[in-house]
């Protein structure tokens, strides 16, 4: 059967470049990054290579960057890294759990924790972020593109009014890097994560830019590796592979190929012909590779499934939630009723993907919804006007 993979947002295949590249650091090269003979200085040397080009897709010296076991690692570096007891810190309802889970936490140790409401589109006003600030504030965290709609928060703004209070700000940019262009120093943060596998690099490796002179105390105890910020022998093929699919992101933003947008646009365009279905995050700024959806009176999940059936991979949102009878905690906060949040599915493109697949997903997509509502008693809109070719 013909297989479509439209959930990159979930993870990304690894390239056949950044395969290529990893290779020979599993047998041939693989010697301990620490070790001081030949085989270490050969893969320390590819490790600072990576460093290197993650350190150019981000903004940064390279020395800024510490690597990680993955977004959520670094989520939580930063985090835990900055906050202590009885501090005050400001994030949104619409973050990854890494994010909001890793908050809940210091919550739990005496911390507290505003969590900031987004609008209609998904978005956080920089003013409230302003109006949260205390004395005890000492970080701001807010994601630079969220996973389920890939609305992009106004993260240089925020930056502003965190610096002009003097707080750390820590955004998530798992969801942006490699598909927006990341400069942190237009961003004014001091910290940002990124997660090797949202963008064709292998799943398990990451990185958080750490701004020079941050006092992050390390979550770990050992070594002392990635200049004692994040102890343990380093994954050198992962990092070989993020640094590689940093370059070849980095690459493609400069080239501004808009082969991307205009998939997804043309995905868009065609699935908003389907009666009673909308766009989560219309009239947001937006990551090129996502779209969430929802189609009135359809059970998200129960598309999912029969889309799969035929042989087209999406998903109801984070691939964490799924299975989870809760609608997405992010389209609530955009103020959705629970039958459309739950209504919604999410389409994220990737690399490999074209426009000959976008094709036949459209005629899938409308053909299962008209399908689903003519079998569900919730149906709400007429039944032929569900087909899209
Ligand atoms: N932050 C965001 C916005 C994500 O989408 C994800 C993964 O889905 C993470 C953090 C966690 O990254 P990882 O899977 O590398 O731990």
């Amino acid at each position: 059967m013909r297989r479509v993979y439209f959930d990159n947002s979930a993870t990304t295949p690894v390239l056949p470049e950044v395969f290529e590249a990893m290779r020979p650091y599993f047998s041939e090269h693989f010697g301990n990054a620490s070790s001081i003979h030949h085989h270490g200085q050969e893969t320390r040397a590819a490790v600072e290579h990576a460093r290197e080009s993650v350190a150019a897709l981000l903004g940064c010296r390279a020395a800024e960057v510490v690597f990680t076991g993955g977004g959520t690692e670094a989520d939580n570096l930063a985090i835990f890294g900055i906050v202590d007891a009885g501090d005050h810190v400001i994030t949104s309802t619409v973050e990854h759990h890494a994010v909001l889970n890793a908050c809940r936490h210091l919550e739990s140790e005496g911390c507290e924790v505003t969590y900031l409401p987004v609008d209609g589109r998904g978005l956080v006003d920089p003013q409230d972020v302003r109006r949260a600030l205390r004395s005890s504030t000492k970080l701001v965290t807010v994601m630079t593109a969220n996973n389920e709609t890939g609305v992009l928060q106004p993260v240089e703004e925020i930056g502003k009014v965190a610096a002009e209070a003097d707080v750390y700000f820590h955004t998530d940019a798992v969801q942006a890097a490699g598909k927006v262009r990341i400069d942190v120093k237009a961003i004014g943060c001091d910290l940002l994560a990124i997660s090797g596998h949202k963008l064709h690099a292998p799943q398990g490796v990451g990185a958080l830019y750490v701004r020079k002179g941050t006092a992050l105390v390390p979550m770990l105890y050992g070594g002392r590796h990635e200049r004692s910020r994040r102890a343990g022998t380093e994954n050198v093929p992962g990092i070989v592979g993020l640094g590689k699919a940093a370059e070849l992101a980095r690459t493609k933003l400069e080239s501004g190929d808009g082969a991307m947008v205009a998939m997804r646009d043309r995905l868009e365009g065609a699935l908003l012909r389907v009666k009673s279905s909308g766009n989560n995050g219309a009239g947001a700024p937006r990551v090129p590779q996502t779209s969430s959806m929802y189609f009135d009176g359809i059970d998200g999940e129960a598309l999912v499934i029969a889309l799969d059936l035929k042989g087209l991979a999406v998903s109801t949102g984070a691939a964490c939630s799924s299975g989870a009878i809760e609608p997405s905690h992010v389209l609530t906060a955009m103020g959705m009723s629970a039958d459309r949040a739950r209504a919604s599915i999410r389409f994220s493109l990737g690399q490999q993907n074209t426009m000959e697949e976008v094709k036949f997903a459209i005629g899938l997509v409308g053909e299962t919804v008209a399908r689903l509502r003519e079998l569900s008693p919730k149906a709400v809109v007429s039944r032929q006007s569900s087909v899209v070719r």
